[in-house]
């Protein structure tokens, strides 16, 4: 039976931005960025929950929130049922623990000054994971565990290549054994041959160490690859979730087919029948109302302008937040 790791309920996030003096003179009201718009999601133990969409559609923010750098305006994030906010210090400790945050570009959050050995014995030392005696032997295992050389150990973060920094950063999540990675855009910054090898590396940990994975990427290829089930998020809502396999052979909302087709294909015989996402994306400044995806959407009708569509299941596919999700799938 499946065990719910982590929930994400109905997380809203809105960050206000200061008002310009032409704002003030004219008495108008301060703006605020709606990044996330009543997200809920749940992550299963062992699986992989990759989240897709556009750049700036709240992804990473809401990556962000599950590790707590971003309180939620509402909603709740929860850990085995725990809320993660406001919880008590030891509580906040073991949390910080056992969700861990890996990021597109490690030199921002490896210590340039500490050798490798360094920051996985710091890593260790803070969350108590062994005694002091014991950390060189788990310092050499973390890097035999993401297949660096032990003398690796001695090496500053700038002496490695993208694609060992980022095994670095690997060991040094690993390091206070977690339950949860939380990876945003984790390979978006390597060559592609290294991003086959660094995923591959993450996807035999999680089997060897029974990690839950949330896999941010805008990479859908990379994404199918990785994931169990996929997210598909556009202006801070979900607007499709389900099984991997299903979503990406028959997406059912209009966004997620035209992100889908616009994807190149690992085929290149496959041309395709590419329908273009017409217009940007709109400013989390200024969501739209109705359903958020109505400017850029082939199918839209009075109702999805008015109308904010909430997620629903649909017969043999995932859940969909479109009012017309039917009569699109019958005719696809
Ligand atoms: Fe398109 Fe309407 Fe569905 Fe939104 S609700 S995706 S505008 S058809």
């Amino acid at each position: 039976m499946s065990e719910t790791v982590l929930e994400v309920d109905n997380v809203t996030l809105a960050f206000p931005i200061s008002r310009s003096l032409m704002d003030v003179v004219h008495r108008r009201p301060g703006k605020v960025v709606r990044a996330l718009n009543g997200v809920s999601l749940a992550l299963q133990r062992g699986e992989t929950l990759g989240v897709v969409g556009e750049s700036g559609c709240g992804k990473s923010t809401l990556a962000r929130s599950i590790v707590r750098l971003y309180p939620p305006t509402s909603g709740h994030v929860r850990h085995h049922g725990q809320d993660v906010f406001g919880g008590e210090a030891k509580k906040d400790r073991d949390y910080n623990r056992r969700v861990q945050m890996m990021f597109q570009d490690p030199f921002s959050s490896l210590n340039p000054r500490m050798t490798t050995g360094q920051i996985l014995s710091e890593a260790l030392r803070v969350h108590e994971m062994r005694p002091e005696a014991e950390i060189p032997a788990r310092v050499a295992e973390l890097l035999d565990l993401v297949r660096l050389p032990q003398d690796a150990a001695e090496k500053l973060p700038h002496e490695f290549s993208g694609g060992q920094r980022q095994r670095i950063a690997i060991a040094r999540a690993l390091a206070v054994e977690p339950e949860v990675l939380i990876a945003d855009e984790l390979v978006s910054a390597l060559d592609v041959s290294v991003q086959a090898q660094v995923v591959n590396l993450l996807l035999e940990l999680q089997d060897r160490l029974g990690l839950t994975i949330l896999f941010v990427a805008h990479d859908l290829r990379l994404v199918r690859h990785v994931s169990n089930r996929v997210a598909v998020i556009y202006l801070g809502r979900i607007v499709e979730i389900g099984d991997s396999e299903t979503l990406f052979s028959n997406p059912s909302h209009p966004y997620s087919q035209a992100l889908l087709s616009a994807a190149p294909s690992l085929d290149p015989d496959d041309k395709g029948q590419a329908q273009h996402l017409s217009g940007e994306l709109p400013s989390p400044l200024n969501v739209p109302p109705g359903c958020a995806f109505h400017q850029r959407c082939r199918f839209a009708s009075a109702r999805c302008k008015s109308d904010i569509p909430t997620l629903r299941s649909l017969p043999n596919r995932g859940e969909v937040a479109c009012h017309h999700a039917e009569e699109i799938s019958e005719n696809a």
